[in-house]
């Protein structure tokens, strides 16, 4: 079996020497013996190479080169120099280089095929590939056919048409990340290496084979940020006409940092994702995805056959429920515990609340969120908590510029403009600026973790936790109460460290005021108290303000999309 790394390979030698093939592709294992700063994608993508592969390795970039390193001692390989630029003299070394490649590959596989095969091969992958540029607009459903013809890769996109359309750029996307968006209502056009621009170019055939493959690979349309002098990025928006595009990239791949500026510039609402392809879950990836594809749609009319509206939000530490009625007014908030079974103590709370307002099931309409919104799968919709709290705090108060919300397990910035979010920042993550960070100090300095906030405005010494690691806060902690320090001015030297945390977070999205405080931990007046002096503006705190993620659910629900 031949392997190869990168779409930008002579796939005409492959189907002419009639020897099966495919691309690498990511799993959860990670390639250890890598340099940690090796692309996520390569790390990951290594392990699915087996012993007795041949491979055909494109030197796209450094973490390639260094996989290659290790590859090479293992397995049968070839090395492909794929050139950044395309000039006469470029191509004609890059057309040697490539017979030489057919030549060795054509031994390796003992095989005895004439160069007028490779001609009929590359002329059929030409017209195949002008067809697949034609159906990529018209007919999905034939350009998948086409592209899995002809790379051996499977399609990963869409083959139907929806009213919203995602762009995809940037590195490798999986059909999972797909299939994700159009459940969320949306088609996609795959432009990442995964998909098929790889294999477009506009070169007529030319009578030396190997100079019109070589010509074919260098002329490529927009896939890869490595060859960013010849990206048509501006070319690919206004022909698509997307609703939104995503800009997914590898953890430690940097080739597409220009991207989110010319996007900026083009003014089309985008989302820059990082993916660690290794970690396995991508939660973080959708709820950036999820949330910027509900703010294209529009949740307006009042929906007609129910009487009552509940939101639940489940949250890693607490599960919280909002019911209202028709007209929008808040009947009752619930919270409990989420324990180990995120479905289980949203569906308690549900009874409960439904005996208390004694309403039936048929008359009620759920929308979940939170962490857990995908395993409460008796909830009507879902919808990511970003969208939930900019729907619930924009209900309570007019124009709010940024939200901060602080939870248990999790912390988020988002900004808003008109009501609607314009970006946002979430930290789920590392302990440092959320709850979990406080109980920490609780538990170092043997009090009840409400009292925190109370203690901390009683401090007359200010003191310094310099780390924003909870771990090495932690033993910062210990080392000032064994010399002798007071608890209330540690207390409050460790609000000061969540609120440097979090204030970085509010100068990522650019937030500005008026600012509100929302999740459990903006209760603790003392951390306010930080956050505010940080920040030289009041915070505004609800008088729930740990149900605001519920309450803007249920008012999702109150509003029918269109
Ligand atoms: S990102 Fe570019 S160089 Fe890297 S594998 Fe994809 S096409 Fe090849
Ligand atoms: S994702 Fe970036 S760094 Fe990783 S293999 Fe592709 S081009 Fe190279």
């Amino acid at each position: 079996m031949i392997v190869y790394n990168c779409p930008l390979v002579p796939f005409e030698f492959f189907h002419a020497l009639k020897v099966p093939f495919r691309r690498i592709r990511p799993n959860s294992i990670e390639f250890q013996k890598l340099h940690p700063n090796v692309c996520s994608f390569c790390r990951s993508a290594v392990c699915s190479v087996e012993p007795n592969d041949v491979l055909v390795w494109v030197d796209s970039c450094d973490s390639m080169r260094r996989a290659y390193d290790f590859l090479k001692k293992t397995n049968r390989s070839f090395y492909l120099h794929v050139p950044v630029k395309n000039d006469k003299v470029v191509l004609r070394a890059f057309a040697d280089e490539l017979r030489k490649l057919w030549e060795k590959l054509k031994e390796t596989f003992n095989r005895e095929v004439p160069v007028s095969e490779l001609e009929e091969t590359h002329s059929w992958f030409l017209e195949s590939s002008k067809n697949l540029e034609k159906a990529l607009f018209e007919d999905p459903y034939k350009a998948k056919e086409l592209f899995e013809s002809l790379s051996n890769q499977e399609w990963i996109g869409s083959t139907k048409k929806d009213t919203l359309k995602v762009l995809l750029v940037g590195s490798w996307v999986s059909e999972e990340l797909v299939k994700f968006i159009e459940d969320s209502g949306a088609c996609v056009l795959n432009a990442t290496c995964s998909g098929p621009y790889a294999l477009l170019s506009d070169i007529q055939m030319k009578s030396n084979v190997f100079e019109s493959i070589a010509s074919r690979i260098l002329s490529k349309k927009l896939v890869c940020g490595r060859f960013s002098s010849d990206r048509k990025l501006s070319e690919l928006v206004k022909s698509f006409e997307p609703s939104a595009v995503v800009l997914h990239t590898a953890k430690f791949c940097d080739f597409y940092h220009f991207d989110g500026q010319i996007l900026e510039k083009l003014k089309v609402p985008f989302v820059s994702v990082e993916e660690n392809f290794s970690s396995g879950g991508f939660e973080q990836t959708k709820t950036r995805i999820g949330a910027l594809l509900e703010s294209l749609k529009r949740f307006s009319k009042p929906a007609l056959n129910f009487s009552y509206f509940i939101g639940i939000d489940s949250g890693s530490t607490s599960t919280k429920l909002v019911a209202i009625d028709r007209s929008g007014n808040i009947l009752l908030q619930e919270i409990l515990k989420t324990g180990a079974d995120p479905k289980e103590s949203a569906k308690r709370l549900l009874m409960k609340s439904s005996q208390e307002l004694k309403i039936s099931h048929e008359d009620v309409f759920v929308v979940a969120t939170g962490y857990g919104r995908d395993a409460i799968d008796f909830a009507q919709e879902r919808v990511t908590e970003i969208t939930c709290h900019a729907i619930g705090v924009s209900y309570l108060y007019e124009n709010v510029g940024t939200i901060i919300d602080i939870g248990g397990q999790d912390s988020k910035v988002i900004r808003l403009e008109d009501g609607k979010v314009v970006d946002f920042v979430m930290n789920d993550k590392c302990a440092a600026g959320t709850g979990r960070f406080l109980e920490i100090v609780a538990s170092i300095l043997e009090t009840p973790i409400e009292a925190l906030g109370e203690e901390s405005l009683k401090s007359k010494q200010e003191l310094n936790i310099s780390s924003v690691c909870a771990v090495f806060a932690e033993s910062e902690i210990i080392s000032l109460r064994s010399k002798g320090y007071h608890k209330q001015d540690i207390i409050r030297a460790a609000h000061e460290a969540i609120a440097r945390r979090i204030y970085a977070m509010y100068q990522r999205v650019k937030g500005r005021p008026p600012i509100v405080l929302t999740g459990g931990v903006a209760l603790n007046k003392g951390l306010k108290w930080a956050l505010e002096k940080l920040m030289g503006v009041e915070l505004i705190v609800p008088k729930n303000p740990i149900t605001t993620g519920a309450l803007g659910a249920a008012l999702i629900g109150l509003q029918q999309k269109t």
